[in-house]
């Protein structure tokens, strides 16, 4: 039986399940996927032990003590759900829709039981709930910056990496986080290609590069504008193409001139020598493809970090060259049809949006409506959102309705007023896409899910019914979404049918290989890449990429001890859920097998295929341990 990886990674893999009697005995990568091509990773190939683990929610549960003493009884569904949609009703009522806050995180990455198609959207715009931005605490600030730049947050295939000759990883520990990827960088190896690895931490994917540069966090965006400064003073720059297909460059290539190596250096911790000889490298060498993700976006100035480096192949123009350009995701490339998922033409009128990264804010502070109600799936914030404390003490609060649909008993849970339990990705039907590659994959239910657990897209079914809510698409079957979202008349879907899908397992959208998504043009509003934008001006920010340095770590005045301890906590760019390979709650549940594997090996380094996704700085010295002077 074909399914997918419901993981918030990158590498969305395609899997069969093997079943016999009625159970999942075996669980494998899909060896015909291009990307998976037969590997899962640590965590995943013991899903099946994760999904029939003995703290598994079989049932609803209603509150029974005080929260956050996680004690409950176990409640019918049709319980749960009369109680639910009766406090619901009565928060509309008295505040309006918009005081339901429905939050839901990247537990499941799926279109229709997860949050790629924001299950339950459809429910929450009926009944004029807030909307709520999950991509706040990932991706958001990257976005931004590369849309300025390019136009969409897409950039080219990562199997283009297998013709680059130089590849810069940028901020991602590809070996961990995403390791399908290091099979195309091996190929490029073997055809001569120079890797390096930019991470202020010795990942284990520096530890295999040819050559690894640690900046100080927060300062990646200065040391993009000093290698500029190199193949500027080189000529390395393509006049053909910058004349072509760019917009702003004489102002641009005079904001590079401000950043010489020797600036770069004082600013970046990185010594003068190393930033210009990857310069000249950068200069001579075509195609370069540079992989950057998440670990180099979360500060201050993470967007316009993500903004210069999508002008370096506009500055040598790789763009136009099969193994050139910059991956950060793919995302953008797959035209489902979102609208008619998500049905936003059901609002009875135009809703906030509260941010993931504020969930304690908005319960203690937010006004106008305040949040009366909160629908908590795929998500454990108290385990995984900035402010914990204010966090807890909202989820403390008396009169707010708190309910979690959750597979196991997380910190979360033991605030919740109702616990509803969630199928897994064996048990339910969902269709995946990926910001990792171009394929799109179809996950079969292969197995009956245990206990009463039941799908998010089921659990929102019902819950409308329980709301009397009369609107057809409510009630629309899992398959009846998936032909939804295919049918978006989209190029990116040509000749792709739900039939097809569901019997290959998987399908490679339709772009030609290889892809070269901006040899020809951008979607910015000038057709360009832009390096001078006035929408960028518009939101009050720069009109050309710069250097926004990272408040919340270079001051050098922080003492080493806190700047060691950001380093280490902050600059992990694994994707690894905590639910898979941590414990569970403080009471220290976790999957058993898992939780046995060290995750920091005696000797200090990082164990191979480490459970933890472990990038530990143990062993290796920290970029301030020497003498930083910008
Ligand atoms: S977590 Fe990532 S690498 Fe592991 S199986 Fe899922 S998609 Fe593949």
């Amino acid at each position: 039986m074909f399914g997918a990886c419901p993981l918030d990674c990158p590498d969305a893999c395609s899997w069969v399940v093997t079943v016999r009697d009625g159970k999942a005995v075996d669980l494998r990568g899909t060896h015909e996927h291009p990307y998976t091509r037969g590997a899962l990773c640590v965590k995943v190939n013991r899903y099946l032990e994760h999904a029939a683990a003995p703290d598994r929610l079989l049932y609803p549960l209603r509150r029974v003590g005080r929260k956050g003493e996680a004690t409950f009884a176990r409640v019918s569904w049709d319980e749960a759900l009369a109680e639910i949609a009766e406090r619901l009703t009565s928060v509309i009522r008295r505040y309006g829709g918009e005081a339901i806050w429905p939050y839901q995180g990247t537990g499941s990455f799926g279109y229709i039981q997860g949050v790629r198609g924001w299950a339950g959207r459809r429910l929450w715009n009926v009944l004029g709930a807030s909307h709520h931005d999950p991509d706040t605490i990932c991706a958001a600030a990257g976005a931004a910056g590369l849309t300025y730049t390019l136009g969409t947050s897409a950039g080219i295939d990562p199997e283009n990496f297998a013709a680059s000759m130089l590849i810069l990883l940028w901020g991602t520990n590809t070996l961990t986080s995403g390791h399908h990827l290091w099979k195309f960088i091996q190929a490029a190896r073997g055809d001569g290609a120079h890797v390096v690895a930019i991470d202020p931490v010795r990942t284990r994917t520096a530890d295999q590069a040819d050559e690894h540069l640690a900046p100080i966090p927060g300062t990646d965006a200065a040391l993009a504008l000093g290698l500029l400064h190199v193949v500027v003073s080189l000529g390395g720059e393509d006049r053909d193409y910058l004349e072509r297909h760019t917009l702003g460059w004489e102002a641009f290539r005079r904001r590079i001139g401000q950043f010489p190596p020797g600036r770069a250096a004082a600013i970046t911790g990185i010594g003068e020598q190393q930033i210009t000889a990857l310069g000249e490298r950068l200069a001579r060498t075509r195609p370069t493809g540079i992989r950057a993700t998440m670990g180099l976006q979360r500060h201050a100035g993470g967007g316009m970090a993500l903004r210069v480096l999508a002008c370096i192949p506009g500055v040598t123009g790789d763009w136009q060259h099969p193994g050139g350009g910059l991956a950060c995701s793919t995302s953008g490339h797959f035209g489902l049809n979102d609208a008619a998922l998500w049905r936003d033409d059901l609002l009875p009128h135009p809703v906030r949006t509260l941010s993931m990264t504020r969930l304690g804010e908005g319960l203690l502070e937010t006004g106008d409506p305040p949040v009366m109600a909160l629908v908590i799936y795929g998500s454990n914030p108290l385990a995984s959102v900035p402010h914990q404390s204010k966090i807890r003490a909202g989820l403390a609060r008396e009169d707010l309705l708190t309910v979690v649909i959750e597979h196991f008993p997380t910190d979360t849970v033991a605030y919740a007023d109702i616990v509803l339990p969630a199928t897994m990705a064996t048990e339910h039907l969902d269709l995946t896409s990926s910001y990792g590659h171009m394929y799109l994959a179809w996950n079969e239910p292969a197995v009956s899910p245990p206990g009463e657990c039941l799908p998010a897209s089921e659990t929102f079914r019902r819950l409308a019914r329980r709301l009397g809510r009369a609107e057809p698409c409510l009630y629309d079957s899992d398959e009846d979404i998936a032909r939804q979202l295919l049918d978006s008349g989209h190029p990116s879907l040509a000749g792709v049918t739900l039939d097809k899908l569901r019997s290959q397992g998987w399908i490679r959208l339709n772009y030609p290989r290889p892809f070269l998504p901006f040899a020809n043009g951008f979607p910015t509003p000038s057709g360009k890449l832009e390096f001078y934008s006035e929408r960028a001006a518009a939101d009050g920010l720069d009109t050309l990429p710069g250097y926004t340095p990272a408040k919340e770590v270079t001051d050098a005045t922080w003492p080493a001890a806190t700047r060691w301890h950001w380093w280490r906590r902050r600059h992990t760019t694994s994707s690894t859920p905590p639910s898979l390979t941590t414990p569970r709650s403080g009471s220290g549940k976790g999957l058993p097998a898992l939780r046995s594997i060290p995750t920091t090996p005696a000797d200090g380094s990082c164990a191979p295929d480490s459970a933890s996704g472990c990038s530990t700085t143990a062993g290796h010295s920290p970029p301030w341990s020497r003498s930083v002077t910008g």
